[in-house]
C-alpha cells in the first residue's frame, strides 16, 4: 500500500487550486508531475554547480560531469543496460526514435525491405519510419489492432519475412494503456532476423524494465514521462550496433580530431551526443529514477492498478459512456466516448472543476481512425493519484452529461 497522503506532500503542484478547486490531475500519460527532489535537483545545480561537462578541468566543471555521468549510470541500472556506453541522451523519445531512423535506417534499410509497426502507434513512432520508407522505397506493415485495442501475437508473425528488417513497437499504448507482448515479439522477430525498437515512453514508468532480457535492440522513452524533467529523453542500443552506426548530428564532444580534410568521431555513448547536451535536466533525471526506485515499481503498480480498476468499473456503469480499450492486460489509464458528448466539451467543463484529463486523438489519429472516433477523453492515473480524485472523476462525467443533454 502507498501512503498517498505522504507522497503527494512531496509534489507542490498538487496543492494547487484550479477555478477555485483543488487540482486532481488525470493527464499524467501526457507528462506527469514533479516531486521535490526533482526541482531542488535542478536549482542546486544553477545555484551551486552550473558549468560545462566533460572539457572543463574547474572544481564546477568537475562536478557537473560526474552529476551528469552519474545519471547515465542510474539510467543503466533502471533499464537493465550492460553498460553506460549504450546509454545515450536524448531530448525524449521522439528524438530517440528518430535518431535510429537517420542513423541505422538510412544505413540499412533500402529498396523492397519491410518495416513493421503496430496499428496503436504515437505518431512519433509512425512518421519516422514513414518518412524513411519513402525516401528508400521500403514498406511499412502495420499490426492490426482488434476491438479490444490488442492484437494477438499470430496478426504479428503473420507480417514477418525475409524482407523484414524492422519492428518498432509501443510497449504500452498511451491512447489505450494496452502492454503488448514485447518480449514474444522481439524473439519471433529476432528469429526472422529483424532487429527491434521498444517505444517505452509509457511503459518505463509504469513496467520493470530490462532490456538484456527483453533482448531489445533499441529502447526510447523520455524523462518528463518518469517525474522526472522535458527535454531529457534516453535511446538504449546494443552497444555492437551503436558502434557500427552513422554518427547523427555533427559537432563538438561527437569528435575525437577535427582537421578540415577529415573528422574522427568520439566512443561511445559521445559519438551520439553532439553539442553542449541538456546538463541541468540531465541531473536531475537521476533524482526522478531514484525517487521511482526508492518507493519501487511493483508497490507504484499495484496502486496505480488498483485505481484503474475502480475508475474502470464506476464509468462502465455509466449510460452511454463507452471505453475504448479493453485489453486483457492494460496499465495506468481509461480513454472513454460518451455519447452525445464531445470530448473536447467534456474536457473543458472537467477544467472548471479542477480537474485535468487529456482529450483528443493522443497523437494516434490512425488508431481513432481504426475505432471510427475522432478522440477520446483519457484519465491516466500516477502513484500520487487517489481514489477520492476517481470519484471526483465521475461525479465531473455526470454532470457534463447532464450539462451537455
Ligand atoms: N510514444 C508514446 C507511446 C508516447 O505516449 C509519447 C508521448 O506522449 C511519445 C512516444 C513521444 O514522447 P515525447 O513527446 O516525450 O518525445
Amino acid at each position: 500500500m502507498l501512503m498517498t497522503d505522504s507522497i503527494r506532500q512531496q509534489f507542490p503542484i498538487l496543492e494547487r487550486m484550479v477555478k477555485g478547486k483543488p487540482l486532481v490531475y488525470l493527464d499524467n500519460a501526457a507528462t506527469s508531475q514533479k516531486p521535490q527532489v526533482v526541482i531542488d535537483a535542478l536549482t542546486d545545480y544553477y545555484s551551486r554547480y552550473n558549468a560545462n561537462i566533460h572539457r572543463g578541468i574547474h572544481t564546477l566543471a568537475e562536478e557537473a560531469t560526474m552529476a551528469y555521468e552519474a545519471t547515465r549510470a542510474t539510467v543503466k541500472d533502471f533499464i537493465g543496460a550492460e553498460t553506460t556506453e549504450e546509454i545515450i541522451f536524448t531530448r525524449g523519445t521522439t528524438e530517440g526514435i528518430n535518431l535510429v531512423a537517420y542513423t541505422w535506417g538510412r544505413k540499412h534499410i533500402n529498396a523492397g525491405d519491410e518495416i513493421i509497426i503496430s496499428g496503436m502507434e504515437h505518431h512519433s513512432n509512425i512518421v519516422p519510419w514513414q518518412i524513411l520508407c519513402q525516401e528508400k522505397q521500403a514498406l511499412l506493415k502495420v499490426i492490426p489492432v482488434n476491438d479490444a485495442g490488442a492484437f494477438a501475437l499470430e496478426d504479428f508473425t503473420a507480417l514477418l519475412s525475409p524482407r523484414t528488417k524492422l519492428v518498432s513497437i509501443v510497449q504500452v499504448s498511451n491512447a489505450l494503456g494496452t502492454v503488448n507482448p514485447v518480449k514474444e515479439m522481439i524473439a519471433a522477430a529476432h528469429q526472422a532476423g529483424a532487429l527491434v525498437l521498444v517505444d517505452g515512453a509509457q511503459s518505463a514508468v509504469h513496467l520493470d524494465i530490462n532490456v538484456q532480457d527483453l533482448d531489445c535492440d533499441f529502447f526510447a522513452f523520455s524523462g518528463h514521462k518518469v517525474y522526472g524533467p522535458t527535454g531529457i529523453g534516453v535511446l538504449y542500443g546494443k552497444k555492437d550496433l551503436l558502434e557500427e552506426m552513422p554518427v547523427f548530428q555533427g559537432g563538438g564532444e561527437m569528435i575525437k580530431e577535427v582537421s578540415f580534410e577529415q573528422t574522427t568521431f568520439n566512443e561511445l555513448p559521445y559519438k551520439y551526443e553532439a553539442g553542449t547536451p541538456n546538463i541541468a535536466d540531465t541531473i536531475a533525471l537521476k533524482a526522478a529514477l531514484d525517487y521511482i526506485s526508492s518507493i519501487g515499481k511493483p508497490a507504484i503498480r499495484a496502486h496505480e492498478n488498483e485505481l484503474l480498476e475502480y475508475a474502470t468499473a464506476q464509468l462502465e456503469n455509466i449510460p452511454g459512456l463507452r471505453i475504448i480499450g479493453k485489453a486483457a492486460h492494460k496499465v495506468s489509464l481509461v480513454s472513454f466516448v460518451i455519447d452525445g458528448v464531445h470530448p473536447q466539451d467534456a474536457a473543458i467543463i472537467l477544467d472548471n472543476l479542477g480537474i485535468a484529463v487529456r482529450t483528443g486523438h493522443h497523437c494516434t489519429q490512425p488508431l481513432m481512425k481504426r475505432f471510427g472516433i475522432p478522440g477520446t477523453i483519457r484519465a491516466s492515473f500516477a502513484l500520487y493519484n487517489t481514489k477520492a480524485e476517481v470519484d471526483a472523476l465521475v461525479t465531473g462525467i455526470l454532470k457534463t452529461i447532464k450539462m451537455l443533454s
